[in-house]
C-alpha cells in the first residue's frame, strides 16, 4: 500500500496494520475490481493518521464496514431498438453508506460502466458528500449502455426500462441520483418522467439535475465545472496566484469540462484545448466556449467540428491534451487518464496547478509525481464536490417549494467549495502533511463519517 511518510509510533504503526489487513481483505473479496481498489488504497493511505489518534475506529470495525456497501443492486434492462431489435444492458445501484443523509450520487451511462467502476464511485461520493457540509450520504449507479449514436426515442425506452426496476430503491429519504458521463438533461427528464409515472406523485425531490421547468436548480447545470474553478482559485490564492492570464487544458468537453472553461475564462485565464474521446482542439486564442455548447449540448456532435466555424484551430485525432503546456491542468473526462508519463510531461512544461474535475483522472503514481515536484493537487472528491452541493440545495428547494436565484446559488456554491477548500487544508496540516490536500479531504470526509457511525451503533 501507498506510504505517506516515514516517522513510525507505536499507534501509528497499528493503524498502518489495520489499514493494510482491510484492504487485503477487500482485494481477496472484490477480486477484479481495479477501480475500486485504486479509490480504497488512496483513502486507506491518506486517513492512516486519523485512524493512529483514534482507536475506537479500529475496535468499532470502521473500516471494514465503511468499504464494504450497505447494499449493491444489479439488474437487467431491456429495451427495443428503432428497428425493433431487442437489447439487454445491465444496471446497477450502490447504496455504500447512508450515516449523514440519504445516498446521494450520479447515474453513468458509458460502455465501460461496471461493478468495479459503480463501486469506486459510490465509495469516494461518501467522503465528498461529507466534504459538502451537507446531510448526503453516498451512492452511484449506472449502466453499460451508450447514448452515442442512439436516436432520442430509444435513449427514452433505454431511461424508462431502467427506471422501471430503479423506481424501487430510490425516493426523496431514501437515495436521489443525478447525472454523471452519459447522463445529462435529456436523461435526468425521461428517468423523472417514467418514476413520476410509476409512483403517481410528483415526488421532485427523487432525482436531481431536473429541468428548470420541474423542480431544477438554477446554477446545476453550471455547478461542477464553476466550482472546480471556485476550488482551484483557492488553490492558487494560497500561492499569491491568480487565473488571470494562464493557459489552461482541459480534458473532456461535457458538462463538467464546458462550464470548467466558461469559468476559467471569466477569471482571466485562456483555456488553449480541450477534448473528446476521438481527440482534442488547440485554439491558441482561446476557445470559444459558446461554440462548444452549441456542438455538444445542442448537435451532439464530435469536438473536431469545432474546425467548422473556426478554421485556424487545430484539430488532433487520438492526441493527448495534456502534452500542450500549460500552466493550470483540469482534466474533466474520465477516471486514470492522466498517469505517471502524462504526469511528468506537464510537470516538465511548467504546470502549476492540476485539480480533478473528472472522477479520480489522476493514477496513483500520478499523484504521488505533482505532491513530489510540488504542484499544487486538488483532488476530486474535494474539487469537483460542488455538483453534488447544487444537488443538495436543489432538494432544499424541492422540500420547502421555492426557487432561488442563480446569484444565490451560485455565491452559496462559491462559499461551500471554498470552505471545503479550507477545511481540506486545514485538517492537512493538523495531521501533519502541510499542503497535501489528498490527505487533508479523505481526513475531513472521513471524520464526520465515522463518528457519526460510531453514534448509530453496529449496524
Ligand atoms: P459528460 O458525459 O457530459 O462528458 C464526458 C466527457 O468526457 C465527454 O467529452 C467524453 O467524450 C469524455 N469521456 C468520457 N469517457 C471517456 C473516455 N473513456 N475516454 C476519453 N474521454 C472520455 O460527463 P460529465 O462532464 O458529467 O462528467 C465528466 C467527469 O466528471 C466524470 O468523471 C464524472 O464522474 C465527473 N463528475 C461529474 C459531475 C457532474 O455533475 N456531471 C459531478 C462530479 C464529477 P465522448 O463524448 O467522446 O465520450
Amino acid at each position: 500500500m501507498v506510504q505517506l511518510s516515514t516517522t513510525v509510533t507505536p499507534a501509528k504503526e497499528q493503524a498502518e496494520k489495520y489499514a493494510a489487513s482491510v484492504f487485503e481483505t477487500i482485494k481477496k473479496r472484490n477480486p477484479g475490481e481495479e477501480e475500486f481498489h485504486q479509490a480504497v488504497e488512496e483513502f486507506l493511505a491518506s486517513v492512516i493518521p486519523a485512524l493512529a489518534e483514534q482507536p475506537e475506529y479500529e475496535k468499532q470495525g470502521i473500516l471494514e464496514r465503511l468499504t464494504e456497501p450497505e447494499r449493491l443492486i444489479t439488474f437487467r434492462i431491456p429495451w427495443t431498438d428503432d428497428q425493433g431489435k431487442v437489447h439487454v444492458n445491465r444496471g446497477f445501484r450502490v447504496q455504500f453508506n447512508s450515516a449523514i443523509g440519504p445516498y446521494k450520487g450520479g447515474l453513468r451511462f458509458h460502455p465501460s460502466v461496471s461493478g468495479s467502476i459503480i463501486k469506486f464511485l459510490g465509495f469516494e461520493q461518501i467522503f465528498k458528500n461529507s466534504l459538502t457540509g451537507l446531510p448526503i450520504g453516498g451512492g452511484k449507479g449506472g449502466a453499460d449502455f451508450d447514448p452515442k449514436g442512439k436516436s432520442d426515442a430509444e435513449v427514452m425506452r433505454f431511461c424508462q426500462s431502467f427506471m422501471t426496476e430503479l423506481s424501487k430503491h430510490i425516493g426523496p429519504d431514501t437515495d436521489v441520483p443525478a447525472g454523471d458521463i452519459g447522463v445529462g438533461g435529456r436523461e435526468i427528464g425521461y428517468l423523472f418522467g417514467q418514476y413520476k409515472r410509476l409512483q403517481n406523485r410528483f415526488d421532485a425531490g427523487t432525482l436531481t439535475g431536473k429541468g428548470l421547468t420541474y423542480g431544477g436548480s438554477l446554477t446545476r447545470t453550471e455547478a461542477t465545472g464553476y466550482g472546480l474553478v471556485y476550488f482551484t482559485r483557492e488553490m492558487l490564492a494560497a500561492k499569491n496566484e491568480t487565473f488571470q492570464n494562464k493557459k489552461v487544458v482541459v480534458s473532456g468537453s461535457g458538462n463538467v469540462a464546458i462550464y470548467a472553461m466558461e469559468k476559467a475564462q471569466e477569471l482571466g485565464a485562456t483555456v488553449i484545448a480541450c477534448s473528446d474521446s476521438n481527440g482534442y482542439i488547440h485554439d491558441p486564442n482561446g476557445i470559444d466556449i459558446p461554440a462548444v455548447k452549441q456542438l455538444k449540448e445542442v448537435e451532439r456532435k464530435r469536438i473536431k467540428e469545432y474546425l467548422q466555424t473556426h478554421p485556424d484551430a487545430d484539430y488532433v485525432e487520438n492526441g493527448n491534451v495534456f502534452e500542450l503546456p500549460c500552466q493550470v491542468a483540469l482534466p474533466c473526462a474520465t477516471q486514470n487518464e492522466i498517469n505517471a508519463e502524462k504526469a511528468q510531461l506537464l510537470i516538465d512544461q511548467g504546470v502549476l496547478a492540476v485539480a480533478e474535475g473528472a472522477n479520480m483522472p489522476s493514477t496513483l503514481e500520478a499523484i504521488d509525481l505533482f505532491h513530489q515536484n510540488g504542484v499544487l493537487f486538488g483532488p476530486a472528491k474535494a474539487a469537483n464536490a460542488g455538483g453534488v452541493a447544487v444537488s443538495a440545495l436543489e432538494m432544499a428547494q424541492n422540500g420547502t417549494r421555492l426557487s432561488w436565484s442563480f446569484e444565490q446559488v451560485d455565491a452559496e456554491l462559491d462559499r461551500i467549495m471554498t470552505t471545503i477548500y479550507q477545511n481540506s487544508s486545514e485538517a492537512a496540516t493538523r495531521y501533519g502533511h502541510e499542503g497535501n490536500l489528498v490527505v487533508g479531504s479523505n481526513i475531513a470526509g472521513f471524520l464526520k463519517v465515522a463518528d457519526t457511525m460510531l453514534l448509530h451503533g453496529i449496524i
